[in-house]
């Protein structure tokens, strides 16, 4: 049996009965990677020594004695390469981390341990998390498994594509201004950034600190429930960590709308939105409604400075974030005699960072540098202020926001790689709710040309609940069983 395409919860009940054992379910994984994973390049690192030689054997053990077994005991999962793992190389896709083995674990990923998953590997991503295609990684490119001519989008890409290709059962991402949910939406699988401070960013390596928030990468929305209810809570190694009681996300999977409120975001639905995402998402909207919830257009107009504000406030926060790494403390460091300090550290960054790395370190260098960091780092800020404010005036009338979650299908690599503007266009959608804090879930609702659409579904800030209630509603009536022909 074809156990890697299955979902957790499906695998679950299998482990729970013993029909399967975790050692059978990973071993099957780890097939399914040997087939295909040379035509996907998902991961930076794969853990399969650990996994099948000691990990996967010792959860059967356990499960023989008689150890509880959760919903997520035994589940292979994919990492991406941005979250530390003790003693497995950390890389965050960049030459200058390429050496990096972390001496202790992210909270997010410990949580799962606690769980007994299986971790397969890291996967690859757009290095420090900077780009929408994965293609900005010092490891090379990450095909879409839907099409290995386009990208599979990014920074997650990686996770995305292992999970559409079957090379994982459950993966996580991490998501700044997207990189959970477009990644998601161009492979179609079901990504969720859950409200900033819900899980702990504690061994995340951070990009934009007050932007990134870990989240799931899952075939189906029960499984990103599941995996939503072991990731989240409070953890006092993160200061911005939320102390707030978490609920069980899977009662949020009713399979009823009926009465729900539901606005379309107006500027998101627009110029910029290729015609054929928008013809799926329309199709969307009349399914929700074909279930009782109500549809409306609503405005939010500083939308439309979103992706501005967010290119100042994200390169701002990087550019402070990446002054660590100067060939002291981590990684990388230039070989060869060297005059000075001065010396050693320039040409480590010059050598170690890639170019868009080292674009948004010049860019937030600028916006926060005497003279202008009013003009455009403090505007930026104000702009913030006026988006969330839009947000909460929406919430007062819906229940939850819907928009396309990316302006277009998987587009080729290559397409857009030498045009960062172009590039940074791919996340209109989705970098509002990041600039807000909100949750939002990209579920599949189609196929265009035959590539994956995704929906997007936002809630109030700490509202997942509301959110997985519509994606599940979504999901179950929509029936999105397409996958890959790989
Ligand atoms: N594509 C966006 C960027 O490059 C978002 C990345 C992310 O969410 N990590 O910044």
């Amino acid at each position: 049996m074809d156990l890697h395409k299955l979902t957790a919860h499906e695998l679950h009940r299998m482990l729970k009965k013993g029909e399967i054992s975790v050692t059978d379910l990973c071993r099957d994984v780890f097939e399914r990677i040997k087939a295909v994973e040379d035509r996907i390049k998902a991961y930076v690192t794969l853990t399969e020594k650990v996994a099948l030689l000691s990990k996967a054997g010792e959860v059967d053990e356990n499960l023989e004695a008689g150890k509880a077994i959760s919903p997520l005991t035994g589940i292979p999962v994919a990492i991406k390469d941005n979250m530390c793992t003790k003693g497995v190389l950390t890389t965050c896709a960049s030459k200058i981390l390429g050496n990096y083995v972390p001496i202790y674990t992210s909270t997010a990923v410990e949580k799962l341990f606690a769980q007994d998953v299986v971790m397969v590997g890291k996967t690859n991503m757009d290095e420090f998390a900077m780009g929408s295609s994965t293609e900005n990684s010092a490891f090379g490119v990450t095909r879409n498994p839907w099409n290995l001519e386009t990208v599979p989008g990014g920074s997650s890409g990686g996770s995305a594509a292992a999970v559409a290709a079957d090379e994982a059962i459950v993966a996580l991402g991490s998501d700044t201004g997207g990189s959970i949910r477009q990644p998601a939406a161009l492979c179609g699988v079901v990504g969720m950034k859950p409200t900033y401070g819900l899980v702990s960013r504690y061994g995340l390596v951070a990009f934009a600190s007050s932007l990134d928030q870990i989240g799931p990468i899952t075939k189906d929305v029960t499984d990103c429930a599941l995996v939503l209810n072991c990731i989240c809570g409070h953890d006092r190694m993160d200061s911005t960590s939320l102390r707030v009681d978490i609920p069980d996300y899977t009662e949020a999977l009713v399979d009823d709308i009926k009465g729900l409120r539901i606005g379309v975001v107006k500027e998101l639905m627009g110029e910029g939105i290729e015609s054929s995402v928008r013809d799926s998402v329309d199709k969307a909207i009349a399914l929700l409604e074909s279930l009782g919830a109500t549809c409306e257009e609503v405005s939010l107009s500083h939308l439309d400075y979103a992706l501005s504000a967010y290119y100042l406030i994200a390169p701002a926060e990087a550019s402070s974030n990446l002054a660590r790494f100067d060939g002291v403390r981590y990684g990388y460091r230039t070989p060869g005699a060297l005059e000075d300090m001065m010396e050693m550290y320039s040409k480590t960054r010059a050598e170690g960072f890639g170019n868009e790395v080292k674009r948004r370190i010049m860019l937030g260098t600028y916006a926060l540098s005497a003279g202008y960091y009013e003009a455009y780092y403090g505007q930026a800020q104000k702009v913030r202020t006026l988006i969330v404010e839009d947000f909460n005036k929406a919430f007062e009338k819906f229940d939850v926001l819907i928009s396309p979650t990316s302006p277009t299908v998987a587009f080729k690599i290559g397409e857009k790689y030498e045009d960062p503007l172009r590039m940074y266009m791919s996340d209109v959608c989705t970098i509002p709710v990041n600039l807000a804090g909100i949750p939002g879930i990209s579920v599949p609702c189609g196929l265009a040309d035959d590539l994956p659409v995704g929906l997007q579904i936002l809630g109030k800030a700490l509202d997942e609940m509301t959110v997985l209630r519509v994606a599940y509603a979504f999901e179950q009536k929509f029936g999105f069983k397409e996958k890959p022909a790989l």
